[in-house]
């Protein structure tokens, strides 16, 4: 069966529980997507292409993947470098700050996989390919435009391509460049998914309706943007589906809300869907997601929630 591909960098995170105590996982926007969209369509094949080192740190994202079901045929092993990592600490007003090691993290390289050629054929014969804003930025000016002729070709050979902007300013060495990268994505996406924040701080754009412009003007077919607590508004060719976000009793940790976001909508409407339901499933994934802690929600946690909630 052809693999759905996501692409990126996951890092390990580490989380402060208390002083001097941190907890160690693994996460990242695309790598948060990926568990989610499997996780809730088990039947889909999918694969997470990155680059990783040979170290027990990067070892153990290996073996994440494999708990996670996740295809590991795409990772880059490299004996010189490792994953990026990342602090999060929590002050006492429960206001989170981040700091970040990534800038020679081994997920730059990921490129180099397409040198095997079995690795190879899996991409080139995919039957979607999803990536970020962030998998563009950690890559060389060279090496970006390596893989967006690569996902061109792709998409001439009937691969669904969707993108998510997710800008973060700092990986990026001017908002110019940025904008001219986040377009050059639109215009090869099927399906985008941009966020209100995100384009307000790339594209300057006050409103939904501008971003939707600005979107569509790329030639994206299915829009779906995001606006945090209120909901999602979709343009999908003539149509437009409007859909609210869940209401939370306790915001626990919004981190990756976006991304389960993704992943539960991706899961529907790749398992035949419409736009609304898919956003439906995605928004109530979503509100599960921020009222636990993390990124990823302990699976067996999880497997209540698909219980109750199934995406057919
Ligand atoms: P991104 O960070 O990728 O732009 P958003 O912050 O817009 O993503 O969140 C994605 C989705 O998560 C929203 O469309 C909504 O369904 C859900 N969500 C986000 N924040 C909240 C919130 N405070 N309450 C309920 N749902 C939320």
């Amino acid at each position: 069966m052809a693999m759905h591909i996501v692409v990126g960098e996951c890092m390990v995170e580490m989380s402060g529980r208390a002083e001097h105590l941190y907890y160690q996982t693994y996460a990242g926007d695309t790598y948060n997507t990926a568990v989610y969209l499997k996780r809730c369509n088990p039947n889909l094949d999918v694969a997470y292409w990155t680059a990783a080192g040979t170290d027990p740190l990067s070892q153990g994202f290996l073996d994440s993947l494999v708990q996670e079901q996740l295809d590991p045929s795409l990772v880059l092993r490299q004996k010189d470098k490792t994953l990026g990592l990342y602090l999060i600490n929590t002050d006492c007003k429960g206001e989170r700050s981040f700091a970040y090691w990534r800038s020679d993290s081994a997920a730059r390289q990921l490129l180099g996989v397409l040198h095997e050629q079995t690795a190879r054929n899996i991409v080139d014969q995919a039957s979607s390919l999803f990536f970020s804003g962030i998998s563009l930025a950690i890559l060389s000016d060279d090496n970006r435009k390596q893989f967006l002729q690569k996902v061109t070709e792709l998409k001439e050979r009937g691969c669904r391509i969707i993108f998510d902007p997710n800008y973060r300013p700092k990986l990026w060495q001017s908002v110019e460049h940025a904008r001219d990268y986040t377009d050059k994505a639109y215009q090869l996406a099927t399906i985008a998914f941009p966020g209100c924040d995100d384009h307000k701080t790339l594209y300057g754009q006050a409103d939904l309706d501008a971003v939707k412009h600005h979107v569509q003007a790329l030639g994206v077919e299915e829009i779906v943007i995001k606006n945090g607590e209120h909901g999602v508004q979709i343009f999908s060719g003539s149509q437009h589906y409007i859909e609210p976000a869940y209401v939370v009793k306790q915001v626990v940790d919004t981190t990756a809300a976006g991304d389960a976001f993704n992943g539960g909508y991706l899961a529907a409407r790749l398992a035949g869907q419409n736009e609304q339901r898919s956003a439906r499933f995605g928004a109530k994934l979503a509100a599960f997601v921020i009222g636990h802690r993390g990124a990823i929600v302990e699976k067996a946690t999880m497997a209540d929630f698909l219980t109750l909630n199934r995406i057919v």
